[in-house]
C-alpha cells in the first residue's frame, strides 16, 4: 500500500464520520479495542480476525419506515429488517479509509462462526456497537436501543488507522417511563407482554432501571430464524416410509413457505418477528427513529 497521508487521528475521524453519514449512517462511533479485546471470547477478539488492527468502527442505521410498523407480522417478517443497508454502508466505509487514508481495512463479517455452529456469530456487533456508544441493552433479549434513533441495525468497520475511542452511551434509555409505569401495575414491560413465545421476562429496581433480564433464545429463535428448520424438513421427507410421507414433508404448505423463502433470498429466514420492538417506545417513539420526523428534522 502507498504511503500514509499525514492525517490527524482527530481529523481522520471526522471524515470518516462525515463519510459514514453521507452513506446513510445514522450513528457512527469507536470503540474501545482495548476493552472488546477484554470482553470477548477468546476466538472472537478483533486481533482474531485482523492481527494489526488499532480501531474497530461501529455504524447503525434506522429501521424501516414509519409505515412499517403498521402492516401485520406476516408482511413485516419479509421487509422489517435493514440489515443488508448497514452492511451496504460499512463495505464502502472499508474501502473509503483505504482509498483516502492508505491503511488496511475490512468491512467485519456479520456471518456466523463456521468452525462453532449456527449460533456463534465470528464477532459480536452488538458488543462494538455499545462499547462505541451507538447503543444501550434493552430489556427485549438485549437488543441495543438508541435514545435519540431507537432501533437500529449494526455494521462494523476494522482498521489499521488509529482513532481516538469514544464512549459507550452514559443513560440506557430502557426501560421508558411508560415501561416502568407498566412493570410497577402489570409486572411486565410492553415487549415481555407482547412477545408471542413468552421468550423475555426480567425485573426493573427501585429507581426504575434495568436490574435483571432473561431472554430464552432458543424460543424467539424457533419463532423468528427458521434457517435451521429446513435441515428437520429433509430428514423428515427422508425418514418417511413411502412416496405420500415424502409429499407431505416436501409440499405442505407451510414448507413450502421455506422453499419460497429461500429461493427468493428473503431475510424473512433469519429476522426477528419484530413484535417486541412494535410495542416498544424507544423503537418506535424516539425522537428521531420515526424518518418522518427526522426529514423534518434535517430541513
Ligand atoms: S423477536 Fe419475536 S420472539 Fe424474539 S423476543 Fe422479540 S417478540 Fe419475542
Ligand atoms: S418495550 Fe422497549 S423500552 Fe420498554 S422495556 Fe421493552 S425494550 Fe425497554
Amino acid at each position: 500500500m502507498d504511503e500514509r497521508p499525514e492525517v490527524e487521528p482527530s481529523q481522520a475521524k471526522t471524515e470518516i464520520f462525515a463519510y459514514a453519514h453521507k452513506r446513510g449512517a445514522l450513528a457512527v462511533g469507536v470503540a474501545d479495542l482495548d476493552a472488546i479485546e477484554r470482553i470477548a471470547p477468546p476466538g472472537h477478539r478483533p486481533t482474531d480476525l485482523m492481527p494489526r488492527v488499532k480501531s474497530v468502527i461501529a455504524i447503525g442505521v434506522g429501521g424501516q419506515t414509519q409505515g412499517a410498523w403498521r402492516v401485520p407480522a406476516k408482511a413485516m417478517a419479509y421487509f422489517g429488517s435493514t440489515e443488508t443497508r448497514a452492511y451496504s454502508c460499512s463495505y464502502a466505509l472499508a474501502f473509503f479509509i483505504e482509498s483516502r487514508f492508505r491503511t488496511p481495512s475490512i468491512y467485519c463479517p456479520p456471518d456466523l462462526d463456521n468452525e462453532e455452529g449456527p449460533r456463534i456469530p465470528l464477532q459480536s456487533l452488538k458488543l462494538h456497537a455499545e462499547l462505541a456508544g451507538i447503543g444501550a441493552r434493552s430489556l427485549a433479549g438485549d437488543i441495543l436501543l438508541h435514545p435519540e434513533f431507537g432501533y437500529m441495525y449494526f455494521a462494523s468497520v476494522f482498521t489499521e488507522l488509529e482513532l481516538p475511542a469514544d464512549e459507550p452511551l452514559a443513560e440506557n434509555p430502557c426501560p421508558a417511563p411508560s415501561c416502568v409505569d407498566m412493570y410497577r401495575r402489570q409486572g411486565r414491560t410492553p415487549c415481555m407482554k407482547f412477545c408471542p413465545v413468552q421468550c423475555l421476562s426480567g425485573k426493573i429496581d427501585a429507581e426504575g432501571r434495568q436490574e435483571e433480564m432473561h431472554y430464552d433464545m432458543a424460543a424467539c429463535a424457533e419463532m423468528s430464524q427458521q434457517y435451521e428448520a429446513v435441515p428437520a424438513i429433509l430428514a423428515d421427507a427422508m425418514g418417511a416410509g413411502d412416496e405420500a410421507g415424502r409429499r407431505d414433508a416436501l409440499f405442505d404448505p407451510d414448507n413450502k413457505m421455506l422453499w419460497y423463502k429461500m429461493s427468493v433470498g428473503s431475510g424473512g429466514l433469519l429476522a426477528q418477528c419484530f413484535e417486541c420492538m412494535r410495542v416498544c417506545p424507544i423503537a418506535t417513539g424516539a425522537e428521531l427513529a420515526d424518518p418522518i420526523r427526522r426529514a423534518r428534522a434535517g430541513r
